[in-house]
């Protein structure tokens, strides 16, 4: 997959000094997917064309979980357009090897920074879903001269018509340090395919790359909508900061299948089900959600007379905020609202407002959390807050395998840090009970597959 960028600009190799790299170079850098060549094909006064060239390593994608879901047929993890087109590791390759640029600092020529240069990008092959329309409504807003040439999806079968790769190119009068972050966000949205870094911090770059363009830009919705890959909470995220005086509605729009969108749910519903079984059997009367999201278990906790005190806890503000309101917490009658507390805080770190409590749900959040972080969360629930019973439950990966053919990499998309199979919960679990002299029974959650389990697994946890 190779990008170039052009500049016609006097003299022209000075994009050299603004991209932080030397035209009589050839330089190569390394991403987790890949290896990325950096290199001039041109550097002449007149015209200079630096040149990044990705080499995605398609065994290494799928070794390390990042490739392509297998959505399609079983071989998809190794044969797949990833390696050949332009997509989200392009984007990951730009902010790697121009992130100087794309910052707007140039020791040497600072003056060029902010100049408006003639440039050209060409795009060996990108991905656009949305055909040349949609490629156009994107680019031209934003003032380039948009050239295309589509391609056949074989040559030697015209009957099959035109794929949706096209080989661009842009013309432009623009900043460079805007070319970039252009490239770096409209490139996934074009390809509207699995990214593998979408995360709570997706959002931050979003918003920190598209300044200065992306609240102006007529396409601004789809674009925010792609860019987060249609995940519902992070787009309104990304919305409430774009949009303040727009009313964020209910769920967003997901692209998938209506029955896995209908399957994820009642997965979900029946995670919350069984949490729910778990605390009325152990006789907690105080009880905490940590992680609490935006508030699906402490509805039904509130329904619960057991339940005389709930605290819902979670590190994002946001869901917070969704919670109370989906919660209508402000229009409870007031010993209702004495029933529940919504908190923000980490469970990275200890915290006094956990002591006191019968029992906490900690439900899909532990993924979430970095592996190297787990000891703290460890300490924070099972040796400081210390209810008599801790509930958690995790994706089981075993499961993934399922997904292949209708919603493979559901769980991909989220912020998961990691996922474990059924052996590795089991060890992970039993290890904690014993330092910290709990007992540990395990349950399935989800219909179960004779093979690969159930599709998320939970511990119940007890003081002995
Ligand atoms: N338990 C909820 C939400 C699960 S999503 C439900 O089942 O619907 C994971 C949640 O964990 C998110 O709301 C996220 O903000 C939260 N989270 C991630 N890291 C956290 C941390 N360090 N401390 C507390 N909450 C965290």
């Amino acid at each position: 997959m190779l990008l170039t960028i052009s500049t016609t600009h006097q003299p022209a190799t000075d994009l050299g000094y603004l991209l932080y790299k030397h035209p009589a170079k050839v330089q190569t850098l390394e991403i987790s997917q890949g290896n990325i060549h950096i290199f001039y094909p041109e550097a002449t006064e007149q015209k200079t064309t630096i040149a990044l060239l990705l080499d995605i390593d398609p065994i290494g994608l799928v070794r390390n979980s990042k490739g392509p879901s297998g959505e399609g047929f079983a071989l998809e993890h190794y044969v797949n357009d990833r390696p050949y087109v332009a997509s989200s590791f392009m984007s990951v390759a730009i902010a790697k090897a121009f992130s100087t640029a794309m910052n707007g600092t140039c020791k040497d020529r600072p003056e060029l920074v902010d100049e408006k240069l003639p440039l050209e990008v060409g795009i060996s092959v990108l991905p656009a879903r949305g055909g040349e329309t949609f490629l156009r409504r994107l680019f031209e807003p934003l003032g380039y001269e948009v050239s295309l040439k589509a391609h056949e999806l074989d040559s030697s079968f015209l009957e099959w018509g035109m794929s949706r790769y096209f080989t661009v190119n842009l013309k432009a009068r623009l900043r460079l340090r805007d070319v970039l972050s252009h490239l770096y966000v409209l490139i996934p949205v074009l390809d509207n395919d699995k990214h593998y870094w979408i995360g709570e911090h997706e959002v931050e770059k979003l918003l920190e790359k598209g300044e200065g363009w992306l609240k102006t830009h007529p396409e601004q919705e789809q674009i925010t909508r792609r860019y987060l890959k249609n995940l519902g909470a992070l787009t309104r995220q990304a919305f409430a900061v774009l949009l303040p005086d727009e009313e964020i509605t209910g769920e967003e729009q997901e692209e998938l299948p209506e029955e896995v969108i209908e399957k994820r749910k009642t997965l979900h519903e029946q995670r919350l089900i069984v949490t729910l079984e778990q605390l009325l059997k152990s006789g907690a009367k105080r009880v905490l959600d940590l992680g609490c999201g935006e508030g699906k278990l402490l509805r039904l906790l509130l329904k619960e007379k057991q339940f005389e005190q709930i605290l819902g806890m979670d590190v994002s503000y946001r869901s917070l905020e969704i919670a109370k309101d989906k919660l209508h917490l402000d229009r409870l009658p007031t010993k209702q609202q004495e029933r529940i507390k919504l908190i923000q805080g980490s469970l990275l770190y200890k915290d006094k407002r956990l002591s006191g409590y019968d029992a906490a749900a900690i439900v899909e959040v532990i993924e979430h959390l970095d592996a190297s972080r787990l000891t703290a969360f460890e300490k924070t629930v099972f040796a400081f807050a210390r209810p008599q019973t801790v509930i958690i439950t995790t994706p089981n990966i075993e499961y993934n395998r399922k997904y292949e053919t209708l919603a493979a990499g559901t769980f991909r998309h989220s912020d998961h840090r990691f996922e474990w199979s059924r052996a590795e919960f089991k060890t992970w679990a039993s290890n904690i009970a014993s330092q910290y002299h709990y007992q540990v029974e395990f349950l399935p959650v989800g219909p179960e597959d004779a093979e690969v389990g159930t599709p998320s697994q939970m511990g119940v946890f007890t003081i002995n």
